[in-house]
């Protein structure tokens, strides 16, 4: 980890850049970690050690980290036309091209797309338009959103309200008020002794009911949920919470709200997380895999009285309110729809679904062995991996043994690029994988998982 320091790069980059997510005073201490270079799904840093990224990033490089079609629909792009707004009327083909094609893929009949640069620009777009759909039904009172624990939607000051994250919150204030949270929908934590699956969703659904009540339905605008909540430490709600949550928002007339942002493009192992879970949404956020983040776009796409209540406010002149100078930028337009074609070619559900099964299997074969994991859960191609200090009670590891952290440094020794969140061990691979990829880096994980254990021991 200390590799860099003596590069000039790295000691510039500790003099003058404060990174996200970071603690300044270990940062100081131990240096960047510093990436030279990518290969597919693998990156290398400045002294040309390889790693598997098993994270593609953060949840976002589905193409791995040097694709040439993306760089080339850049440069065509970047030749043709390098920039121009879609404000006041103004598009050009590649936007109307991605909007049609995501309105299509996310099966939003009639809808429209919006976009943005980043995902978080994306699901504060969200809350604006359910602002602006309540108050021209006659509702104008109804502001609040609903978030649940655990949950991750950014970093901009309504996006990070919405985390349901102390990390996200405790420097700056936040959440601010009219944010709200319900509970996590987390069977391996969150059930009750005696209570079943069943029984654990109808009492998600009854304290959901009771917040709302509670606030008063006039005064809540939306809810907002991750199909599979991914920063919070992957956890896949139970199957029919989703259809059970959205009885209770119809009841009193809330919008739902899908941050697809690491769900999207065929992560969980369908085109959408949405589908994987059961949820329909009235609007969804996407970014990271529309474009492999090769470029930095977002996406809201909507329902047709989404857009019905933006044309009735401004009915009688004036503009929708709202705007990012990039938003369809030209070059991030052309880089998703070149990223999307190449999904449609390698037909990523069917791979994802394929590889994420292998991948599943080995790490479930892992814990059959290992004595400290306690749970192997995810969808398609986004998997946790929960490790735990006694698997019958499920008790988790003393925080100040920081088990999580040091798998990920073990596994980093090892050429393995994981994250854990808290004892959850996270694995996003690029969806471009191989069958071969996948066992190395099972076999990684669990090479490095025994190394955890006789740490631990
Ligand atoms: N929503 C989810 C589920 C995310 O994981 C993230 C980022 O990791 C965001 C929103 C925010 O996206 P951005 O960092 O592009 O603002």
């Amino acid at each position: 980890m200390t590799q860099a320091v003596s590069n000039s790069a790295a000691r510039r980059d500790i003099e003058f850049h404060l990174h996200s997510q970071t603690n300044p005073g270990q940062f100081e201490a131990r240096g960047p970690l510093m990436v030279a270079r990518g290969e597919g799904i693998r990156i290398f840093d400045s002294a040309g050690k390889s790693y598997i990224d098993a994270m593609a990033g953060l949840w976002c490089a589905s193409l791995g980290f040097n694709n040439k079609r993306l760089a080339d629909a850049a440069t065509r792009q970047y030749g043709e036309l390098g920039f121009y707004h879609t404000f006041f009327q103004r598009t050009h083909a590649p936007a109307a091209d991605l909007a049609e094609k995501l309105v299509q893929l996310t099966g939003m009949t009639g809808g429209k797309a919006y976009f943005a640069t980043s995902g978080s620009e994306a699901n504060e777009t969200m809350v604006k338009l359910a602002w602006v759909y309540h108050t021209v039904h006659g509702k104008p009172t109804k502001r609040k959103v609903i978030a649940r624990d655990r949950s991750f939607h950014g970093s901009t000051i309504a996006a990070a309200s919405m985390c349901g994250l102390e990390f996200m919150h405790r420097e700056f204030g936040l959440p601010l008020p009219g944010f709200l949270h319900t509970l996590c929908p987390w069977p391996y934590r969150g059930m009750l002794e005696g209570e079943d699956e069943a029984a654990f969703v109808e009492r998600l659904a009854s304290e959901l009911e009771k917040l709302i009540l509670r606030e008063g339905p006039d005064t809540i605008a939306a809810f907002i949920a991750e199909p599979i909540h991914a920063g919070g430490g992957i956890i896949v709600p139970p199957q029919k919470y989703f259809a059970r949550i959205q009885e209770v928002l119809a009841k009193y007339d809330i919008l739902c709200l899908a941050d697809e942002i690491v769900c999207g493009f065929a992560r969980t192992g369908n085109w959408f997380g949405k589908e994987t879970v059961g949820m329909k949404p009235d609007m969804m956020s996407l970014a990271k895999g529309l474009s492999s983040s090769y470029f930095p776009i977002s996406a809201v796409v909507f329902a047709p009285k989404i857009y019905e209540a933006v044309a009735r406010f401004n009915k009688e002149g004036g503009a929708f309110g709202h705007g990012f100078t990039n938003s369809g930028h030209p070059v991030g337009v052309a880089v998703a729809l070149e990223a999307i074609k190449i999904y449609e070619e390698m037909d990523v559900v069917a791979h994802v679904r394929k590889m994420g099964a292998r991948l599943r299997g080995k790490f479930e074969a892992m814990a059959e062995k290992s004595p400290i994991v306690g749970e192997v859960r995810g969808a398609g191609l986004m998997l946790g991996i929960e490790i735990v200090a006694d698997k019958k009670t499920r008790k988790p590891f003393a925080p100040a043994l920081q088990a999580g952290p040091t798998f990920d440094s073990i596994a980093y020794e090892n050429g393995l690029v994981a994250r854990c969140m808290g004892d959850v061990l996270g694995f996003s691979p690029p969806l471009i994988v191989t069958e071969s990829d996948v066992d190395e880096i099972a076999h990684l994980c669990e090479i490095s998982l025994s190394a955890l254990e006789k740490h631990l021991a």
